[in-house]
């Protein structure tokens, strides 16, 4: 009847927005395509979506905060350690799974078969130990002030480095983040960008602190509460940027349509090379991480992704987990009614390490540029590479393109060349999307998973709670 059609639309008022404004963003660009925008023009053109970038990366941080003491501190240690437990062996499971998918595709399909000639040759960067990068990645999780690690993340040898790369393709010059267009002296503000918050540094504090408060009982009630209401605050600012994301989705997707380089550059390896990326991701994306889900709690995993549509697709369009993530938050708790001490806990941490489609990427483009530089790895350093690609993701800020620069450690590893990075960066910006995709889809699976298995402690939990409100 036309209630229930009402009805229907309302209810699904957001994704049928969010959908629609993905294809009307394909259509805009393609048809603006031909006047061929100028670099200043795309950056108008594409305003409405850099504001929702912006918008999101604002809530970032105090939701990542408030989500994670508060998540922390409503459970007692013990409920916390086990679900904590869970949480890690997930995250590792998958993320191991990934890298061998990647590993397998792209011995399979090797798309680097043939020459280097098709590539244009960069400058070179100079090399970097694996046990540097190895010891940023702790540094990180304990930044020496707190306020500092809200704006930037600590960057010593490697990461100083990767920031000055600036790299050509095709006559083209690239900052490493893939923007087109700039001049030598522009590269190094332009990758400024790459630099997000310390977002595992936070993570590590928050935790920690909640954790403590939670132990506190009555005396941690007050910080508690602050928290608490933080969050729930923010989470309504988020219900309000959710009206507006469709718009902005339709001009991040629409602009980088307009900008992209044609796709003739897709020909040959690059576009083996994509087309493995994308067999790859889809096969864990589709495949492996729906049947985790059923085996674990026996639900429809489908249902389950179609309650998270909408930020899959604020994913695809922002290619950020952490802008994404309070979109994810919306909507694991309100579509798909997962408990919010366990979205709290485990989607933050999610996003910030576990990253499954970088993971696959990272071993899958390293072993590609081995391909094309005729190297040939043996199992040792296939394990390598595997290793260090998951080092690299959990690594990786969830911000755009991320992967590209964390890369250096997977390739460094295993001595192949580090600036062949630049081979890749043509179709980073696409693939990026793709990853960033699977990486918020692995963090909300992992949610959905973890609360079918702390089922009981979290009955118990209530039940307590319900008991201590009685003898009150
Ligand atoms: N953009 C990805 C993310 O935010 C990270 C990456 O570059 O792989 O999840």
């Amino acid at each position: 009847t036309k209630d229930d059609v009402k009805g229907f639309f309302r209810r699904n008022a957001f994704v049928i927005f969010t959908v629609a404004a993905v294809i009307i963003g394909i259509i805009m660009g393609f048809a603006l395509r031909p006047y061929k925008m100028s670099y200043r023009e795309v950056k108008f053109f594409s305003f409405p979506g850099e504001l929702l970038m912006r918008m999101l990366q604002m809530l970032v941080l105090p939701l990542l905060v408030s989500s994670l003491i508060t998540g922390m501190a409503a459970l007692d240690s013990r409920a916390s350690g086990k679900m904590g437990m869970r949480a890690v062996v997930y995250y590792t499971t998958t993320t191991v799974i990934a890298v061998f998918i990647g590993i397998v595709m792209v011995l399979i399909i090797h798309p680097g078969k043939g020459s280097k000639d098709e590539f244009t040759k960069q400058q070179k960067i100079e090399q970097v130990s694996p046990a540097d990068a190895f010891l940023d990645l702790i540094r990180n999780m304990f930044p020496p002030n707190l306020v500092d690690a809200c704006t930037k993340q600590h960057r010593t040898q490697y990461g100083k480095r990767v920031i000055h790369v600036k790299v050509t393709v095709n006559d083209t010059l690239y900052a490493l983040n893939g923007s087109q267009d700039i001049t030598q002296e522009e590269v190094i503000p332009v990758l400024g960008s790459v630099d997000g918050v310390n977002a595992l540094g936070l993570v590590v504090f928050s935790m920690c602190f909640g954790l403590i408060i939670g132990n506190m009982r009555e005396q941690g009630q007050p910080l508690k509460d602050f928290f608490d209401c933080l969050n729930e605050a923010i989470m309504r600012l988020v219900a309000i940027i959710m009206w507006y994301a469709p718009i902005g989705i339709l001009f991040l997707i629409a602009g980088k349509i307009v900008e992209m380089e044609d796709i003739s550059v897709m020909g040959g390896q690059l576009g083996m090379y994509t087309v493995t990326v994308i067999c790859g991701l889809l096969i864990h994306a589709i495949f492996v991480l729906p049947t985790l889900y059923f085996v674990i709690t026996r639900k429809n995993p489908f249902v389950f992704i179609a309650g998270l549509l909408q930020a899959l697709i604020t994913a695809l369009g922002t290619s950020s987990s952490s802008a994404t993530l309070p979109i994810t938050f919306k909507c694991l708790e309100e579509n798909n009614k997962v408990d919010k001490r366990v979205t709290r806990f485990v989607l933050p941490v999610g996003a910030t390490i576990n990253m499954d489609g970088t993971a696959l990427y990272e071993a899958l483009a390293a072993i590609f540029i081995a391909q094309v530089n005729d190297y040939d790895l043996n199992f040792g350093q296939i394990l390598t590479i595997s290793i260090t690609a998951t080092a690299a993701s959990i690594g990786a800020a969830g911000i755009p393109q991320a992967g590209l620069v964390t890369m250096v450690i997977v390739l460094t590893s295993v001595g192949l060349p580090t600036d062949d990075i630049t081979l890749i960066i043509a179709v980073d910006w696409f693939l990026d999307r793709l990853r960033t995709t699977t990486n918020v889809l692995g963090d909300s699976i992992g949610a959905g998973i973890v609360e079918h298995l702390s089922r009981h402690e979290l009955q118990n939990k209530d039940a307590e709670m319900g008991n201590s409100v009685v003898e009150e």
